[in-house]
């Protein structure tokens, strides 16, 4: 009997899972694992919302193992270490993986391959729709512009399909001496990995979420059904489910992009065939291509500006009090506290609002991008580490087709177009539920008289004055070199 060992990391699904299929047809028993390495490498450094949503995923791939006949084996420690003893223990045929393109995972499966040498080690491309190396221009160079990126791509849309579930996993049967070999390699509960916090704020943070493969599954099947059509006017209003809301997911992959692109194009072959919506929500599947490109082709950029003149920028330099009201939701500017506290308290924030947000840490308070994107690494449920590089350099105006540093977003204009009626402002700031729509967006504009009474901040800076300083710290880096 064979032995194929399967480690789970971003890839918790069962169904376009090459490692997992090749694994079934290769061998003739499966032990599927997951090694939590808390010391170190990007699944070390998650941030507390996604170690929530990491212990419901690992719980409901657990669940789904189980249905068809096997198991999730949780083990902790250093994966390099464990998988050669497992695999020795084992004697396995292979030990097979699906690739992640992050620095530190790189870096660390380097050298796990290595220490498998002869237990015929194979990973496998599934949670990107290309391999980075694959989606060069003409000349060999990395994209750093979008638009020619996704013009190379989406001839190649929709591409393969994706695989089928497996039925059944055959289950591994431990032999006795290869039971006590593994003894220090024994299962522990998902308990004990203690991703859960003990603060109440973790239950309530998942109250909107329903974690798993199966789960995000059916939120796609609804989003193609109700609100693809419409995604590209929707997508741009934080009050209302315009958008997919399958972040989580993907960064777990929980699903594939595979498989939302092949849901979304169905028996069309085409990006042309695609209504308007369809079509930008699959550009959009590909900007998180184009993330996971860039900080594969310029590893630095996952905490350094691409554009080197930004490494010289003039930050403000004591900025704790104004950094923790814009973390707490405080700062007295609308859409940005109602962002900042949906963030909170879901694990998730809308696009428009996370650019309106990250271009006022940035911009109006002159606070490192780094702090922002820190933030967002440790309280969103989505934060990956290449899309929130991405956003946040993109922000800064630091990053690969970035917004440019003079375009500083005016969260007051911002409100007032796409949060035209405050139902978003009203549901995160209920303060100002009361405040009529003309003044919403900007209450410092109401009289004193009116102001009586409302428990509400006064803006942390002047919107007018913050931009000019903003504009004179870029002129003070413009000229140098890149
Ligand atoms: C400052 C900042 C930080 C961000 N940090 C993250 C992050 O840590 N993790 C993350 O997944 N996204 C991040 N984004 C991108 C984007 O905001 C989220 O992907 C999106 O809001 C997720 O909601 P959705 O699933 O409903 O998206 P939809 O609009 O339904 O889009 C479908 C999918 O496309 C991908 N996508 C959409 N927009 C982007 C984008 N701008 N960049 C990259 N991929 C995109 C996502 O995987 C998303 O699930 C960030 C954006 C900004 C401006």
């Amino acid at each position: 009997m064979s032995v194929g060992l399967v480690w789970f990391r971003q890839d918790f699904r069962l169904a376009d899972n090459p490692a997992l299929t090749a694994a079934i047809d290769q061998c003739d028993e499966i032990l599927p694992v997951y090694i939590h390495d808390s010391r170190e490498g990007t699944i070390g450094q998650i941030g507390q919302a996604t170690q929530v949503w990491l212990h419901h995923s690992l719980q409901a791939l657990h669940e789904s193992l189980t249905a068809r006949g096997s198991s999730l084996h949780v083990l902790a420690g250093d994966p390099e270490k464990i998988l050669p003893q497992l695999a020795k223990a084992l004697e396995v045929r292979g030990v097979f993986w699906n690739r992640c393109y992050d620095p530190v995972t790189l870096k660390r499966d380097k050298s796990v391959k290595k220490a498998l040498d002869g237990f015929g080690a194979q990973s496998f491309l599934a949670n990107l729709l290309f391999e980075p190396v694959k989606t060069l221009k003409a000349n060999g160079d990395p994209y750093r512009v979008f638009t020619p990126y996704w013009k190379n791509l989406m001839h190649l849309l929709p591409g393969n399909l994706p695989l089928p579930a497996p039925r059944k996993i055959p289950t591994v049967v431990l032999k006795k001496t290869a039971a006590s070999k593994i003894k220090s390699l024994q299962d522990i509960p998902l308990s004990k990995l203690e991703l859960l916090p003990e603060l109440p704020w973790a239950d309530s943070m998942m109250t909107p979420w329903a974690v798993g493969e199966a789960a995000a599954k059916k939120k796609l099947a609804r989003f193609l059904k109700t609100e693809a059509k419409h995604y590209n006017d929707a997508r741009d209003i934080p009050s209302i489910q315009g958008t997919s809301r399958l972040s989580p997911h993907l960064h777990f992959g929980e699903i594939s992009p595979l498989q939302i692109i092949a849901a979304t194009f169905g028996k069309r072959r085409s990006v042309m065939s695609l209504n308007v919506g369809e079509e930008t929500f699959v550009k959009e599947v590909v900007w998180r291509e184009f993330a996971h490109n860039l900080i594969y082709q310029f590893p630095h950029t996952i905490d350094k500006p691409l554009d080197a003149r930004f490494e010289k920028f003039p930050w403000a330099k004591k900025y704790q009090p104004q950094l923790t009201a814009w973390q707490r939701g405080q700062t007295g500017i609308p859409i940005i506290d109602a962002g900042m506290r949906e963030l909170y308290a879901t694990g998730w924030m809308h696009n428009r609002v996370r650019m309106v947000v990250a271009s006022f840490l940035i911009k109006n308070l002159l606070i490192p991008w780094q702090e922002g994107e820190r933030w967002f690494r440790d309280t969103l449920v989505d934060a990956d580490v290449a899309s929130n590089a991405m956003g946040w350099q993109w922000a800064a105006g630091s990053g690969a087709d970035a917004a440019p540093f003079f375009r500083v977003f005016n969260p007051v204009l911002q409100g007032e177009k796409f949060d035209k009626e405050g139902d978003y402002v009203r549901c995160w700031v209920p303060e100002l539920s009361s405040v009529p729509n003309k003044f919403l967006h900007k209450p410092w504009e109401l009289s004193p008289i009116e102001r009586q009474g409302l428990d509400y901040p006064a803006p942390l800076v002047d919107l007018k004055i913050s931009r000019k300083a903003a504009l004179e710290a870029f002129e003070a880096i413009k000229t140098s070199q890149k």
